[in-house]
């Protein structure tokens, strides 16, 4: 309502200013002609004369109307340079800071909610250097002065910023249009003001924050150094640190580029993934699943049995695995790549100078133009009273300490309701175990949509898991030999007996114990970078999971591209690393996979969107596999082909997602996926199912009831309808 109003005021006196033909006196022509009465005026009586001519200059800026140009030269004209420069400046920083107000408070919501998440990043810059471009733009005056202001008024810079940066940015503009009025007489057109010569000092005006703000950088770049002792000449252009993924993926591209390039490993090569996380939770998962077949034989036309698990040959498999993917990470193929590989903890001693404790004994220190941190993260261990008595596991050790047991741990306590926590109880409960997973919030898997939550609880209580939600895990206690874990729910305790207990209730990023701290590099949850993944130190980059915001695999290698790059070419050109479609999946069953946004965090975010989804159980493939469980949800623009994002749950959701996550990057809508032939029976027809359904739900209903009225007069009109076909025949448009 009150939007309204404010509306209607600004409709009454915008209507006034073109009914009383004001624009005709804002021109140079009109300020001309009245130029000799106005002058008068002001000598009668200067007071009133400013007041009006100040009171005037905030009505046309404030309600963006064209003149404001003219009306500064009026104020050159008439109030002179000292004068008029005092009024034109306050009142148009006053003007355009109404009009800035005006449009945060009749569009800024709506255009935010709008177009959300596309702004985000927008929204950030501004927030972070908006003070700073608003002064490039008010310096600048080939930008027009309204438009600055009611589009600024979309953003989130303050209202101070917005005031004071406008009116120390517009002083040199006002300065020279103020000047230029007191010489309005010899002023013919308006080109006079903006002539080549102005322009070009207009424009040296605009480039001057830019050029300010490399020096500003520089210098602070410099600064950064200043403590530190430069080398004369470097060992090496890169060393890496931390050979998981990212600095794989890291050292692979240096050496592809022939830059001369450490790469640094204190533990396995491989890193998390192949030895702790992503290669042996696979292959889990993946006996877990044929255990699971075994018993659900019946439905397949078999005998129903129960899986003869040996489980010490399940680990045995995991650990070949393993074995069999470890000579694409391994020292010997790196250095067939011309990768130095080192096997030794390595530490900054200075922004250039790595030193190396090597494994087998000894240290060296090598100079390096750029570093690339890629150290990863270990699991976090909540401080958990009793727990460290009572021993524990975590991805880290699991694997090692199972490997020599005959039988999976009888009964197996999973504290954690995320991605490994789910993936770890579900397959440990297939394979013989008794699993308990404990989480404390309301659901697990919660940054996905409430109905993705429950489709994967109820899979693993399927499977036998206890999923315990709400649960929170209060100490652990030994009673004899038996271990307990005591959880509280709805203000009861309950002990919870275990063999054995993960915590899988996170990973942290590994910040100490390698320079960070005597570098003074500054660190929060991860290490803290700029968007070219460079720290403090412009030579020092990180990568992966030490890096965040993301714990992937392929988000540590796309990282990695970018920390090469930049640490190798920065000085020519930086990239900033591009996080804009980053897909995942949980490998449970059915899997749960997704790229963009979910009803959750578009909710979470005030972005509008649509829904759309197909049911896997009315899949031909997934039928005929007795897969035909989960659905696929699509969320886009509403009224849109434009794709938001996506959440599959279903078997192989993973591999399905990579149609959506091709055409998020590349902008292609559900248009595209339906127009594409799929092979019949495949899960991947779901793709161009779920676009049907998008399809059907806009289809044209007006177009579509003429084309009803269309058949039922060809199926009446016997004759018509045959003089028409005639007629297309005979002018050749007919079948031939
Ligand atoms: C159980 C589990 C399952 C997972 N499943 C998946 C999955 O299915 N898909 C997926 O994308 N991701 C998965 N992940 C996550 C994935 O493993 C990580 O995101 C990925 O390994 C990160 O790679 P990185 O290079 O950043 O770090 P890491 O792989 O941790 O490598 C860092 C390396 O740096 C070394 N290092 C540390 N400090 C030093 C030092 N000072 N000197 C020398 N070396 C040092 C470490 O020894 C380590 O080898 C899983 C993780 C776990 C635990």
């Amino acid at each position: 309502m009150k939007k309204r109003v404010f509306i209607l005021l600004i409709a009454i006196a915008l209507s006034a200013y073109w009914f009383f033909d004001i624009d005709h006196y804002l021109t140079l022509e009109g300020i001309k002609n009245a130029q000799a009465d106005l002058k008068t005026w002001r000598q009668a009586s200067p007071l009133l004369a400013g007041a009006a001519f100040f009171c005037s200059y905030i009505f046309v800026t404030a309600l963006s109307l064209p003149g404001a140009a003219a009306l500064t030269l009026v104020g050159g004209a008439i109030f002179g340079i000292l004068g008029g420069v005092i009024l034109v400046s306050f009142a148009s920083t006053i003007g355009a800071t109404l009009a800035f107000l005006a449009a945060r408070f009749i569009l800024r919501d709506s255009v935010q909610r709008r177009f959300g998440n596309r702004l985000e990043a927008i929204n950030k810059g501004v927030e972070r250097e908006g003070a700073f471009y608003l002064f490039t733009l008010r310096l600048v005056p080939v930008f027009p002065f309204f438009v600055i202001n009611l589009l600024m008024g979309l953003t989130p810079i303050r209202t101070r910023t917005f005031y004071w940066v406008s009116q120390v940015g517009m002083l040199a503009g006002t300065i020279v249009y103020v000047n230029a009025g007191t010489q309005l007489a010899a002023i013919e057109t308006t080109a006079d003001i903006l002539s080549p010569a102005l322009l070009a000092s207009f424009a040296v005006l605009g480039l001057f924050p830019l050029l300010a703000r490399t020096f500003i950088d520089r210098m602070k770049k410099r600064q950064v150094y200043c403590k530190w002792q430069r080398p004369n000449h470097f060992d090496r252009n890169l060393v890496v640190i931390g050979a998981g993924a990212a600095g794989l993926v890291s050292a692979y591209i240096a050496s592809a580029v022939k830059a001369k390039v450490t790469l640094i490993e204190a533990g396995k090569m491989g890193g998390d993934c192949l030895n702790y996380g992503c290669v042996p939770s696979k292959a889990l998962i993946k006996s877990g699943k044929i255990a699971n077949y075994i018993r659900h034989a019946k439905a397949y036309g078999f005998e129903t049995t129960s899986p003869a698990i040996h489980f010490r040959e399940v680990m045995q498999r995991v650990h070949d695995v393993i074995a069999r993917i470890a000579p694409h990470d391994s020292v010997e193929r790196y250095t067939d790549l011309g990768v130095e590989v080192l096997a030794g903890r390595a530490r900054l001693v200075d922004p250039w100078t790595v030193e190396i404790e090597h494994n087998d004994g000894g240290t060296t220190r090598l100079t390096t133009r750029s570093v690339i941190i890629a150290t990863g993260a270990r699991p976090f261990v909540p401080p958990l009273p009793g727990l460290s008595d009572v021993g524990y596991l975590t991805s880290d050790t699991l694997w090692e300490a199972f490997a020599g047991m005959d039988e999976a741990p009888q009964r197996l306590v999973v504290l954690g309701g995320g991605p490994i926590g789910t993936e770890l109880s579900q397959a440990f409960s297939r394979l013989g175990s008794e699993v308990w997973q404990v989480e404390k919030g309301a659901r697990i898997l919660s940054r996905e949509d409430s109905e993705v939550s429950e489709l994967a609880k109820q899979a693993l209580e399927q499977d036998g898991v206890h999923v315990l939600t709400g649960h929170q895990a209060l100490r652990c206690e030994m009673d004899n030999e038996r271990k307990f874990l005591v959880v509280e729910h709805d203000g009861r305790e309950q002990r919870l007996e275990f063999d054995a207990l993960i915590c899988a209730v996170g990973r942290v990023a590994r910040l100490e114990g390698y320079g960070l701290e005597e570098l003074g590099i500054p660190t929060d949850r991860t290490v803290t970078t700029n968007e070219y993944l460079e720290t403090l130190y412009p030579n020092i980059y990180t990568a992966g999971d030490v890096a965040g915001p993301f714990q992937f695999t392929h988000t540590a290698s796309h990282q990695a591209w970018y920390a090469a790059v930049n640490s190798l070419f920065g000085e020519w050109r930086k990239f900033k690393v591009n996080y804009s479609v980053i897909p995942w999946s949980t490998f449970i069953d059915p899997e749960v996979a997704r790229v963009g946004l979910n009803e959750l965090e578009a909710q979470e975010k005030g972005i509008a969107y649509e829904v759309t989804r197909f049911g896997m159980d009315d899949l031909d493939r997934a039928i005929a596999d007795g897969t035909d469980h989960g659905c696929i949800k699509v969320l886009t623009v509403p009224g849109k082909d434009r794709i938001l994002g996506v959440t599959i749950v279903g078997e192989h959701a993973g591999d399905l997602l990579i149609e959506f996550v091709l055409a998020m990057k590349h902008g292609l809508g559900l248009n595209k996926i339906l127009s594409t032939i799929h092979i019949y029976p495949t899960l991947a027809e779901a793709n161009k199912y779920v676009a049907g359904e998008w399809k059907k739900a806009h289809a044209p209903q007006k177009v579509l009831a003429w084309l009803g009225k269309y058949h039922s007069w060809k199926r009446k009109g016997g004759f018509l309808s045959s003089l028409l076909l005639s007629v297309v025949v005979l002018l050749g448009g007919g079948p031939k």
